[in-house]
This record gives C-alpha cells, sequence and structure tokens, in this order.
C-alpha cells in the first residue's frame, strides 16, 4: 500500500520491519514516530492508519483494521478526498474478506469498500484503485463486472500483475459456472502465467501459483490463440466490452462467439416459481432487448454508417439540437437498455413467486416486499430487514450480486448513480441530443458525449446483470436439484444427465 510520500523518510524502520514480516512490531515504530510528531500531522496520521489497515488485514485482527479506518474517517478534509476513500476502501475490503455469507445484503463491509473505491476513482483514474474496486465486485459475485475493470487495467497497463492475477482468478471463478467452456480456464491460466513473469525478481504470492498448479493438475495448457480479424462490428463489440462472452480465448480466437447463450442448457424442473418455458422466454427476451439496444448504439455512434437517405429532415430550433437518427438511435440504446433491467425485475418476480404488480414494479422496488408501508423508501433497500422475505431466504450468491448491482445504480450511492438519474430522465421528460448540458421541467438537453459516455456504461452494467440472472436462475435449478433425488435436467443440446 502507498502510505504517502512525504512521510516515507520517517517510516523508513516501519518499511523495514513490514517487509521481513516482523508486523507488529513495525506498526509499534509507527505508533511510537506519530507519538512524536505534533498532533495536527495529517499526513503522518493517515499513514500510520494505513499501517494499521495493512497490518491488521495480514494478521487478521479485524480491531486493528478498525482503528486504522476510525482514524482515516477523523481525516477527511484533512487529507486529499481521493486518498482517504482508496484507503478507507482498503480497509473494508479487508474487513469484508473475512465476511461469511451468500444471502441478499450479506457482506456489508465489501459494499462499503465497493462504494469508497467508487468514490476514490471519480478524484484519481488510478490502476490501482481499479484493480481493488474489480478486487471487491468479485469478492461480492460480481464477477463480470470485475472482469471489465481488471480489462481497463490491463489494457493500459499490460504489466499489472496483481490485475493480472486477480482477472485469472476471475476467470476461474467464472469457468466454475461455465462448466463446457475450457477457454476460460486457460485464459486463466494465462493471466497467472503472465502474473508471475511481471515479478521476476521478487518472490511469487504463494496464490499465483497455488492456481497455476491446480490448472495444470485439471489438463489445460497455456495457449496464445492465433489473432482471428473479425468483422468491424464483432471488433467494436469486443473492444467495448459489450460481448456477452466473457471468455478471453473466443475474442481471440472466433470473434464471431461474441454472444454465447448464458443459459447453457434447457432447463427441465419442475419448478415451483413458472414454467420453464416461461423463465426460458423471458430470458430470450432479455437478451434480445439487449443485443437490440446495443444494435441502436452501434448506429447511434457511427461505428456502423447509416444511409444519408435515412435521415429526416426537420425544422431548424433554436435550442441547438441534434435532429438526426443517430441521436435518436443513441437515445434509444439507451431507453432500451434500461428495458434490459425492467425485464429482469419480471424475470425475478415470475422465478421467486414474489406477487408484485408489475406495473409498479422495477428493478430497485422488486428487492421490498410488495406494497412496502406508506413512507417506507421506494428504491434498493439496504438493510436486509427492509427485503422481500423471499429474497432474504435466499442463499444465491448471484442474486446477491444483482442486487449489489442495482445498489449501485442507486441515484444516492455508487459511481453509476448519474444512470438512475439518466433513466428518470428518458422516462419523464423529453431528452433532446444538442450542444450543451441543460434542463427545463419539460425537456433535457445532453451533449452527444454525455449521453454517450452513459449509454455505454449503462451497456456494461446490463450485460452484468444478464449474467448475474443466468447464474441465479441456474443457481436455484442446482438447488431444486439437490432436493429432488433422480431429477434429470437437460444440460447442453441433446445431453441428458441424470
Ligand atoms: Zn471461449
Amino acid at each position: 500500500m502507498d502510505h504517502g510520500g512525504d512521510s516515507q523518510a520517517v517510516f523508513r524502520k516501519t518499511e523495514e520491519l513490514m517487509a521481513v514480516g516482523e508486523y507488529t512490531l513495525a506498526l509499534a515504530e509507527a505508533e511510537q514516530v506519530v507519538g512524536a510528531l505534533p498532533p495536527d500531522n495529517g499526513a503522518a496520521r493517515g499513514a500510520l492508519a494505513g499501517y494499521q489497515i495493512d497490518v491488521g488485514s495480514r494478521l487478521e485482527r479485524d480491531d486493528i483494521v478498525r482503528t486504522g479506518i476510525a482514524g482515516l474517517e477523523a481525516l477527511r478534509g484533512v487529507l486529499e478526498d481521493g486518498h482517504v476513500d482508496y484507503c478507507l476502501g482498503n480497509g473494508h475490503l479487508a474487513l469484508g474478506g473475512r465476511e461469511e455469507g451468500n444471502a441478499v445484503g450479506a457482506q456489508p463491509s465489501l459494499q462499503k469498500a465497493v462504494e469508497h473505491f467508487e468514490r476514490a476513482l471519480k478524484n484519481r483514474r488510478d490502476d490501482q484503485v481499479r484493480t481493488n474496486l474489480a478486487t471487491a465486485l468479485q469478492y461480492q459475485g460480481r464477477y463480470i463486472e470485475a472482469l471489465d475493470e481488471y480489462d481497463l487495467v490491463v489494457q493500459a497497463n499490460p504489466k499489472h500483475e496483481i490485475a493480472l492475477a486477480q482477472r485469472g482468478r476471475c476467470l476461474w471463478l467464472i469457468a466454475a459456472l461455465l462448466r463446457h467452456h475450457g477457454g476460460l480456464l486457460v485464459g486463466a491460466l494465462n493471466d497467472h502465467l503472465r502474473a508471475i513473469e511481471c515479478v521476476v525478481g521478487r518472490p511469487v504470492p504463494d496464490s499465483y501459483t497455488d492456481a497455476v498448479r491446480r490448472l495444470l493438475k485439471r489438463g489445460v495448457r497455456p495457449q496464445i490463440p492465433e489473432k482471428v480479424i473479425g468483422t468491424p462490428t464483432q471488433e467494436w463489440i469486443i473492444g467495448a466490452q459489450l460481448g456477452l462472452d466473457p471468455c478471453p480465448i473466443c475474442k481471440t480466437a472466433s470473434p464471431g462467439a461474441f454472444d454465447v447463450f448464458p443459459l447453457s442448457g434447457p432447463l427441465r424442473m419442475k419448478r415451483p416459481g413458472g414454467s420453464y418455458e416461461a423463465i426460458l422466454d423471458t430470458f430470450n427476451a432479455l437478451c434480445r432487448t439487449y443485443g437490440t439496444a446495443r444494435w441502436c448504439l452501434m448506429r447511434g455512434l457511427g461505428v456502423v454508417e447509416l444511409d444519408p437517405g435515412e435521415d429526416i429532415v426537420l425544422a431548424p430550433t433554436m435550442l441547438h439540437a441534434h435532429t438526426s437518427v443517430r441521436a435518436g438511435l443513441t437515445v434509444t440504446a439507451a431507453t432500451q437498455f434500461f428495458m434490459v433491467f425492467q425485464q429482469a425485475s419480471c424475470l425475478l418476480n415470475l422465478i421467486f413467486e414474489l406477487g408484485h404488480n408489475l406495473r409498479q414494479v422495477d428493478f430497485w422496488r422488486v428487492w421490498a416486499p410488495p406494497d412496502p408501508p406508506k413512507g417506507q423508501r421506494r428504491s434498493a433497500p439496504l438493510a436486509p430487514g427492509e427485503l422481500h422475505p423471499k429474497l432474504a431466504l435466499s442463499r444465491n450468491f448471484a442474486l446477491n450480486a444483482l442486487y449489489r448491482l442495482a445498489c449501485s445504480l442507486d441515484v444516492r450511492q455508487g459511481r453509476h448513480g448519474s444512470l438512475r438519474d439518466l433513466r428518470n430522465k428518458l422516462a419523464h421528460r423529453i431528452v433532446v441530443v444538442g450542444t450543451e448540458d441543460r434542463e427545463s421541467s419539460e425537456y433535457v438537453m445532453m451533449r452527444p458525449e454525455t449521453i454517450e459516455m452513459g449509454t455505454l456504461g449503462l451497456a456494461r452494467l446490463a450485460k452484468a446483470a444478464i449474467w448475474y440472472l443466468a447464474w441465479t436462475v441456474q443457481g436455484e435449478e442446482d438447488a431444486v436439484l439437490e432436493r429432488t433425488p433422480g431429477a434429470v435436467i437437460l444440460d447442453g443440446p441433446g445431453v441428458l444427465r441424470v
């Protein structure tokens, strides 16, 4: 961890003790150093809090981590905000890594870590902050979002050993869910081996080598696939992280396979929550909505040229509005990506028999019981006590991932809060693309960049939501299967397994 620039010299002995694993002595030394300095030395107190988090985390002593967190909270406004949030994120990540449970809303420290890292990212677009955010997302089971963040770090810094190793770990976890996709394991192995190459001359953390050894035992060999150039559309979809396939090998060797059907086999279970046909139809509709929205976005962004004859002629206005069909397609894409979330709430209602009136329910309200008491917040409920009782009972990690994604979209928290704001604008007012960002009670003018960036971010979240939903269905199916001996599930096209 970075313990701050100016104070580094006075902490030289602490650093030396940390390097040889004498954590308790290192911390005592740091406390002594800070005790001897004037109490208004914020940088030194911040560094001490950083050591407390680091040492507490290494010794698995939550009390020491919490002391560090309290120390940092007191330094808000004294030290740079981005730095405070980054360190607080690390503190909560250390606590969250040891929190138990797959229940919806479990592991509150992890959620705090995500929120702090997201806030820190607004101030410092830093590879380490992004990597740690991805790690916190990964611990929450939000593998698809984590993968997107690791990809961004590795694109910018191909030798970022932690992002490489963690991305390998993430692919490995996804491979356990997509059981027939060996490319994910090959990708995981490639990442681990690259991470090891990057740390040459320094001790290699055990977890890297262990993971590689396990992969080799399973017969996975490293493989650098030959790069196949796809069509411009396929290349753009992969580059923009909008393909549904998380496999890095497919992306290189067969860019045409940028969409895999997330539910690899039709589900044959007799289940309480709706027939499997209804579930699959809803799920297919959801994927189709996503694909259509992406099609609109590609044309809206000019990735695919439009025939000039397709533009409608409109009266010139004083609003400096862009009246082209392209602008309209981007707005349509944004609306359609929000539709993915709307359909996701329909699917949740169906699978878990939540009993919502779907006309009153959206992705934020679906988590609460139907007709919450007057005055209760009608958005993603925060406290597990506010959840719908049927969702609170679930121990499905993917459902928790989806719930946490909904929390990140909530306007009051998370770096995606502005997207919920965009949704309200699209739903309740006229959105005009134009030369500036301004709004009145009837219409909202947004610059093309604003709506394009927002829609791209939204598209990646919609993609993640599709996967978390697929894994939610799969997890519920597996749970039924466990309780029903002899049940038959159709696993892959035409392959019956008992
Ligand atoms: Zn693949």
